[in-house]
């Protein structure tokens, strides 16, 4: 379809979860249409998205060509010049409080991005045929008018978790209901009720004046002012979240997730899947041959997965809690962990975190493996051994675990995570959650209750097993073409490139 002349720019948040599914979508559609895919991003992000690409020979890169077909380019950046500690340009590298600093910033690659596009429009002759920047960047719509051409939003989140940010951003202050702590959000049915407690934490007595509303309620009001929205979900799985988005933006809404590596998707057989490849490009805590090694001595679907995500932590009371909350159930566990904030992983005051010789004891017993910082997720959730998932909701995260028909115990901390968790427990029926955020108070019966719930097949685990795979096997009948019939995410990748030919058309 379509030339290989056309260029189409992309430009994500700078963070690990929107940058994977941004150089996804960009594979995507290079591999659909031949264009030529720009990523657009800060120096660090764009060397990232290098050795990333450089790594996976998927890509398809022309190496005889001057110009490879998805290229990633570097705008000037500087962190320090926005009260960033040097060279910080991903949310990781920052504690919670400060990520807002980094959504503030991130405006500030409006003139580079806008000089990249005019150099791109010279040197091809002609303009982009679009930018598709994400949800969070709105002020990419203004240079793509001054250019006269069209601005798509993208989306990393799911659509209920994303059509519940943008309608309590744009609704603020937050209403809640007579007397108690439950508020509706405008878009979603009547009977859709939420808690104070799923609210952004610095939003729970703000009036839309603090920093956190002042960034995102003019980004995602200036994204609502692209021709679309392209969102990494599969309609089928979100049939609530997909009607409201649509609804409440009053945009084309594409689905075209997930946005997952092949191998993730494939019609399984009832093996492991082999070594995937890591797609962060990170050096992980442990290696996945040694994550496979002890998942192998364990029986199948006995093992419940750990991981907070790559920027997030719980208190030390909770991680303590948790701690022994696992050892009560006696389920073997993998955990990625991560200190609490204030505290290092080797430092003497590991005992206010962890219960003295916890990890001695997991690793002599074989119940526990402790993973430092950073899993190989997708190889741990697609081996046969790991029975459950308890993670913070982020939405990559979810796809991964779904995918591999793995139920989930939510523990939403951030961001959109709170509505992720929400859909999962009552559209879906695949997740228990166990608490939220990082202040609540956890304690270790309601951990072991918990896992049981979600692992014990009689507690009611069989059902949310169940329930995972089926939502598994929707995901992967969307990216897959039968009898001439096309998958839903197929079809939406050709619905929004014809769109995007008619709009040049205009
Ligand atoms: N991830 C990983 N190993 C870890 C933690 C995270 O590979 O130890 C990957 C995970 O597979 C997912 C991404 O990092 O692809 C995290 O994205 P998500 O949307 O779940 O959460 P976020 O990090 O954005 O809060």
């Amino acid at each position: 379809m379509g030339g290989s002349h056309e260029h189409i720019v992309l430009l994500p948040f700078m963070a690990q979860g929107h940058l994977i599914p941004f150089l996804a979508l960009a594979k995507q559609i290079h591999q659909k249409t031949g264009f030529t895919i720009t990523i657009a991003t800060t120096p660090l992000n764009a060397n990232y998205l290098n050795s990333t690409i450089a790594k996976d020979s998927t890509t398809t890169t022309t190496t005889t060509a001057a110009q490879p077909q998805i290229q990633v380019v570097a705008l000037p950046f500087n962190s320090s010049s926005h009260g960033l500690p040097p060279n910080t340009e991903t949310t990781e590298s920052l504690p919670l409080h400060q990520i807002i600093n980094l959504f503030h910033a991130s405006s500030a690659l409006e003139p580079p991005f806008r000089q990249l596009i005019s150099d791109i429009a010279g040197k091809d002759g002609r303009t982009p045929l679009c930018i598709i920047s994400d949800v969070f960047m709105g002020w990419a719509n203004g240079v793509a008018k001054s250019f006269e051409t069209v601005n798509v939003s993208f989306t990393t989140g799911g659509a209920y978790g994303t059509a519940a940010y943008v309608s309590l951003w744009q609704n603020l202050p937050h209403r809640s209901n007579e007397g108690s702590d439950e508020f509706n959000l405008p878009g979603f049915p009547d009977s859709c009720h939420f808690h104070v407690s799923q609210l952004h934490q610095f939003l729970r007595a703000a009036d839309g004046t603090d920093s956190w509303s002042q960034f995102f309620q003019p980004q995602l009001s200036l994204s609502l002012g692209s021709v679309g929205w392209l969102c990494n979900t599969v309609e089928a799985i979100e049939p609530l979240g997909f009607k409201v988005l649509r609804n409440y933006t009053k945009l084309p809404v594409w689905c075209i997730g997930p946005l997952l590596p092949p191998s993730m998707l494939k019609r399984s057989s009832s093996s492991n899947l082999k070594i995937i490849g890591d797609r962060t490009g990170k050096e992980p805590g442990l290696s996945a041959e040694k994550c496979i090694e002890w998942l192998d001595l364990h029986p199948h679907g006995s093992v419940l997965y750990i991981s907070f995500g790559s920027q997030n932590t719980v208190s030390a009371s909770q991680m303590m809690e948790l701690a022994n909350g696992l050892e009560d159930s006696g389920k073997p566990f993998i955990w990625v962990i991560r200190p609490p904030i204030g505290f290092d992983l080797k430092g003497e005051f590991r005992s206010k975190w962890l219960p003295e010789e916890f990890e001695k004891r997991m690793v002599e017993s074989r119940k526990g493996l402790l993973v430092h910082k950073w899993a190989p997720q997708l190889e741990v959730l697609s081996h046969k051994s790991t029975g459950a998932f308890l993670t913070h909701c982020g939405w990559n995260s979810v796809l991964e675990s779904l995918s591999q028909g793995v139920p989930m115990i939510g523990w939403p901390l951030a961001a959109e995570q709170g509505y992720n968790s929400k859909m999962l427990v009552e559209e879906m029926g695949v997740c228990v959650e166990l608490t939220r955020g990082v202040q609540s108070t956890l304690v270790r019966e309601e951990v072991k209750k918990v896992i049981e719930i979600v692992m014990d097949k009689e507690a009611g685990g069989e059902r949310m097993k169940k329930k995972a795979v089926q939502i598994g096997e929707l995901m992967r009948a969307a990216v897959t073409e039968e009898g001439g019939q096309k998958g839903s995410a197929l079809q939406a990748m050709d619905d929004f490139v014809s769109f995007l030919q008619s709009e040049r058309k205009l």
